[in-house]
């Protein structure tokens, strides 16, 4: 007999639900789920895909000269136990580098970073977030105290005004786009964009900035000076809910429409509009992706986004806000369930006396380390430095995601011990010694926090498939092996959850019984009576004082720029076809072929048609791709999607010049030079 289960999308931040039918312990039918809100787009829908692959490994392997022996588990996490052992007596804790998933449920992101902290005795934990949403995170805590969407995904389509930089829903979180962008538009909302390239959201906006690469400061600063000029401010808000606004405004003055249209190629008058619009609404709403946060100066994009919210009292009420609108099914949970090397769960800091007294406590543990971690993107070049001698690889895929990809997998090659825990043979997997086999997310339970904070749980469907097992079990085990299992008393997912909301307060009043059906909470819910907060920051906002930080910032203009040698600028981003480096999701024959825009003037004079084989070459790399020639990028800008095809990956054309704050990676931003095939 059939049954339905109820679970969440593992695809995307928008966390759609879906039952699934299941017969004869197979899954057959894959269906959208909700009261009136059902959605799933083709990514979700072709789950089934993903679930029962070919490529889904089956069993722990472990490396035999230029291949994979198939091993028993207790072989395996022997291995894995001993050497990662003898590393951390040898050369230290902080030797090996670990990277969690934003694919992982919360709870195995908890179980994760308590076992880095309690048992390996590092803070040197990172996880996808670094590459995406971290700027955000460092930008929002220092000016808002929190790191979290401040309002929910469904009022966007209630705002009148939504600002959209550097993001493209269509292609990143389907459903916000169909159900919510689209919705606003019919029914009159304004849509402003700021993006290098024309998506489809910005066909139809109401005014589009299609700037530069890497000049988001300049218009920002400038839409500041001319909302502060022109007196569109809320001085009510700025006098009881802020600091800092002198500062702001001093800095702001240069910033003429001018001078930011000379360096961001932007109309003076399409910023001054953009201005206007966004702060002449009584709700507006901001909503950013990667294409803030991937530069050298990620952390004051968004600075200089938080401080239009806050001159126009744009937060703290309904239908406003602001949105870092995060990627995975679960990176939000991997950065506040700690899966960080500076914070601990709930973004208590390590550094923090209290949260570590809470938590040697509550692990029941006699230390923890005190200092912050190395980042991925510190510690996996470090090995080539040295400084880093084993790494644990988890639900992430370095060998394609990480930028300056000949580095990355120089190291990946060289690093003395790698340890791969997967779901499927990805091109990290290649390079590691040991490899664990996990199952999917229709094989096990879970909470996943939405994109808008709302913790939704999943229930495992079917059986593990082979010999895979669930992220949280092999990391209990190997626990286990290395003489921990006491610090790791779980029977199931639901052990953890109750740990879990003794250890982070903000989730405290959300258990599995309130979660059924496919209801979600959004956090924060410290008791089991609460009903979640849906409209944030409505009276205080969690800074010391209760007010909210004006950041001041200027412009850094990107570390790299075209010159006569790489004359081209490239940037990258997505498609609808596929899912970041495809680790978990689209078969790579969906994802179809790699390819470059360029824009038909310089197709031109290059003497390309639409579809010839070219090479792009940057200082780091070159890759041939297939030249899709399109308006959507302007004269001088290329664009390419992020794609898991080993030979033609873009990041090894893309730059490893860091945020200094966020130490992300500024992918946005490269220069090129392209030669014909
Ligand atoms: Fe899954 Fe996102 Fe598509 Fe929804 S919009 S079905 S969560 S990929």
């Amino acid at each position: 007999m059939a049954k339905q289960v109820v679970t969440v999308c593992p695809y995307c931040g928008a966390g759609c639900l879906m039952t699934l039918t299941v017969e004869a312990g197979k899954i057959k039918k894959v269906s959208p789920f909700g009261k009136g809100d059902r959605f799933l787009c083709a990514k979700g829908k072709k789950i089934m895909d993903f679930v029962y692959s070919p490529l889904r490994l089956d069993a722990p392997l472990v490396r035999q000269g230029d291949t994979f022996k198939r091993v028993s588990w207790g072989e395996a996490l022997d291995i894995v136990a001993s050497r990662l052992s003898e590393i951390k007596d040898k050369y230290g804790p902080d030797s090996i580098g670990f990277m969690g998933s934003g694919c992982f449920t919360n709870e195995e992101l908890y179980i994760y970073q308590k076992f880095v902290r309690a048992v390996m005795g590092t803070n040197n934990i990172d996880s996808c977030a670094r590459i995406c949403h971290i700027p955000s995170l460092k930008a929002l805590m220092k000016s808002i105290g929190s790191a979290t969407m401040s309002n929910t995904m469904d009022e966007i389509s209630n705002t009148e005004v939504i600002f959209i930089a550097g993001y493209n829903p269509e292609v990143c979180h389907p459903r916000l786009y169909h159900r919510q962008i689209k919705a606003a538009k019919k029914k009159g909302s304004k849509i402003i964009v700021m993006d290098p390239r024309i998506t489809s959201v910005a066909e139809m906006a109401d005014v589009f900035l299609q700037l530069k690469p890497g000049t988001e400061v300049p218009i920002l600063n400038s839409m500041a000076n001319i909302i502060i000029q022109e007196d569109l401010v809320d001085e009510l808000f700025i006098q009881r809910r802020t600091e800092g606004y002198d500062e702001l405004k001093r800095q702001v003055e240069k910033y003429s429409p001018e001078y930011a249209a000379k360096i961001s190629d932007v109309p003076a008058m399409s910023i001054i509009a953009g201005a206007r619009l966004y702060a002449a609404s009584r709700n507006s709403v901001i909503l950013w992706g990667m294409g803030m946060t991937q530069h050298i100066c990620g952390v004051d994009n968004v600075s200089a986004l938080i401080n239009l919210a806050l001159l126009t009292g744009n937060i703290g009420r309904p239908n406003t806000g602001l949105s870092p609108v995060r990627g995975q099914n679960n990176v939000q949970g991997a950065s506040f369930i700690g899966a960080l090397p500076d914070v601990f769960p709930g973004y208590k800091q390590v550094t923090d006396p209290a949260a570590q007294e809470w938590f040697k406590s509550l692990w029941g543990v006699a230390s923890l380390p005190e200092e912050p971690g190395r980042t991925s993107t510190v510690f996996l070049p470090g090995v080539l430095e040295g400084k880093t001698k084993a790494l644990y690889i988890s639900g992430e895929n370095p060998a394609v995601s990480q930028a300056n990809l000949n580095l990355i997998r120089k190291a990946l090659a060289e690093v003395e011990f790698l340890v791969v825990q997967e779901v499927f043979m990805t091109e990290t997997a290649q390079f590691a010694d040991v490899i664990l086999p996990a199952c999917t997310f229709a094989e096990k339970g879970g909470t996943y926090i939405r994109l808008d904070r709302a913790v939704q749980l999943l229930n495992p469907a079917v059986s593990p498939a082979g010999e895979s097992l669930p992220d949280w079990k092999i990391i209990q085990m190997l626990a286990s092996k290395m003489g921990y299992g006491n610090l790791f008393p779980y029977h199931s997912e639901f052990d953890i959850h109750e740990e879990l909301r003794k250890a982070v307060p903000d989730l405290a009043g959300i258990t599995y019984e309130r979660l059924q059906d496919g209801n979600a909470i959004h956090m924060p819910c410290p008791d089991p009576s609460h009903p979640g907060v849906l409209v944030r920051y409505t009276d205080v906002f969690p800074r010391p004082g209760g007010r909210a930080l004006f950041v001041p910032v200027d412009f850094t203009p990107p570390a790299e720029s075209p010159d006569e040698e790489y004359p081209f600028t490239l940037t990258t981003g997505r498609d609808a076809r596929h899912f970041n480096t495809s680790t978990i999701a689209c078969p790579r024959e969906r994802a179809g072929r790699a390819y470059l825009e360029i824009h038909p003037q310089d197709a031109e004079a290059l003497g390309l048609s639409d579809g010839d084989a070219i090479e792009a070459v940057s200082r780091r790399g070159k890759v041939v791709l297939e030249a899709k020639i399109t308006e959507r990028v302007r004269p001088g800008v290329t664009f390419a999607p992020l794609r898991r095809c080993c030979e033609s990956s873009i990041n090894l054309l893309t730059g490893n010049a860091l945020d200094p704050v966020a130490k992300t990676p500024e992918y946005k931003v490269s220069a090129i030079k392209l030669n014909q095939v």
